[in-house]
C-alpha cells in the first residue's frame, strides 16, 4: 500500500536532478560561447571548424585504404552467395605445374612456378608467378571464416610483379577446411626453409599443385565466384580479378598448423564492397 510513497520520492528527486543537470548544461554552454570576439570570427572558427571535419574526412579514407587514388575495390570481401549473380569467364590452362622454389618469407609461405605456365581470362592472358597461404582465410563465404587460404598468383603477360602499383593480377584462391592430409602440401611442407627471407630449390617434378584435388580438377576450377578487388598486402593494388572457389579443399590440423607456425596470423580484414557486383560460375 505505502509502496507508492518512496517511489513518489524518488520521481522527484529523478526530476530535480534532471532539472539541475540541464540548468548546469545551460551554463556551461553559455560559457563556452562566450567570448570577447566579435561576431565574423564566430562564423571564421566555424568554417575552420568545417575544414578540420573535411580534412579529418580525408585522413580517414587515407588511413583505411593507404597508397590509392580511389580505393573503392578492397580485398578481401565476405562473399554472400545469395547475392552474387550468374556470369562466366572464358578461362583457358596452358599449366606446366612446375614449381622450383619454395621461400619462407616470414608473413607468409610461397612457392614459385618456373616460366611458362600462363592462363587465358577472356581475352588476356596471366603467367602463374607464385603460391602463397594466409591463416586464417582472407576471404569470407556467408560469414564462414575458413582455418586457411592458398592464392595463386599471376600476372598480365608483359608486366612483371616489380611494378606492383600498376601490374593487372588474376588471382585463384582456394580456401580449406579441416579434414585429411592435403598430398600438395605433404610435398613440400618438408622443404619449407626454417628461418625468415630464406629460399630453397625444389626439384622440378617433386611439387605438383595438381596434387592439391584428389578428384577432377576440373569441377573445382568450374565452380567459383568472381569479383574485382585488390592485394591484400601493401600496395594494396586494385587491379586483381579474384577467383575464389566454391570448393573447400582439406588440409590436415597438423598441416594448418605447421605453415601458421611459421607465417602467423597473416589475414588481412575484411572489406567493405560498396556495391562491387560479384558473379559466380
Ligand atoms: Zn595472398
Amino acid at each position: 500500500m505505502n509502496s507508492s510513497i518512496p517511489c513518489t520520492i524518488t520521481s522527484i528527486t529523478k526530476i530535480t536532478t534532471l532539472t539541475l543537470s540541464t540548468i548546469l548544461v545551460i551554463f556551461l554552454l553559455i560559457g563556452c560561447n562566450y567570448n570577447d570576439e566579435p561576431a565574423g570570427n564566430h562564423q571564421h572558427e566555424h568554417l575552420k571548424d568545417k575544414h578540420k571535419t573535411e580534412d579529418y574526412h580525408k585522413k580517414e579514407v587515407l588511413y583505411s585504404l593507404p597508397g590509392l587514388k580511389h580505393g573503392l575495390l578492397q580485398s578481401p570481401i565476405n562473399i554472400l552467395s545469395d547475392q552474387s549473380e550468374k556470369g562466366k569467364h572464358n578461362v583457358t590452362f596452358h599449366f606446366k605445374d612446375k614449381i622450383n622454389k619454395v621461400d619462407n618469407l616470414g608473413h607468409t609461405v610461397q612457392l614459385d612456378f618456373e616460366p611458362g605456365s600462363t592462363v587465358q581470362i577472356d581475352n588476356k592472358i596471366f603467367e602463374f608467378k607464385q603460391i602463397h597461404f594466409h591463416t586464417p582465410a582472407e576471404h569470407l563465404i556467408d560469414g564462414i571464416t575458413y582455418p586457411m587460404e592458398m592464392h595463386v598468383v599471376n600476372t598480365l603477360v608483359g608486366q612483371t610483379e616489380s611494378e606492383k602499383e600498376t601490374t593487372e593480377y588474376t588471382v585463384f584462391s582456394f580456401l580449406f577446411k579441416m579434414g585429411r592430409e592435403n598430398r600438395f602440401i605433404d610435398e613440400f611442407i618438408r622443404l619449407i626453409p626454417g628461418t625468415k627471407d630464406e629460399s630453397k630449390g625444389v626439384l622440378t617434378g617433386t611439387v605438383h599443385l595438381r596434387d592439391l584435388i584428389d578428384y577432377d580438377p576440373q569441377k573445382v576450377l568450374n565452380s567459383y565466384f568472381y569479383y574485382k578487388g585488390s592485394l591484400t598486402t601493401p600496395p594494396y593494388t586494385e587491379s586483381v580479378n579474384w577467383f575464389v572457389m566454391k570448393t573447400i579443399i582439406d588440409a590436415s590440423p597438423g598441416q594448418i598448423q605447421q605453415i601458421n607456425k611459421i607465417e602467423g596470423d597473416n589475414a588481412r580484414r575484411i572489406q567493405a564492397q560498396y556495391g562491387r557486383p560479384v558473379s559466380y560460375k
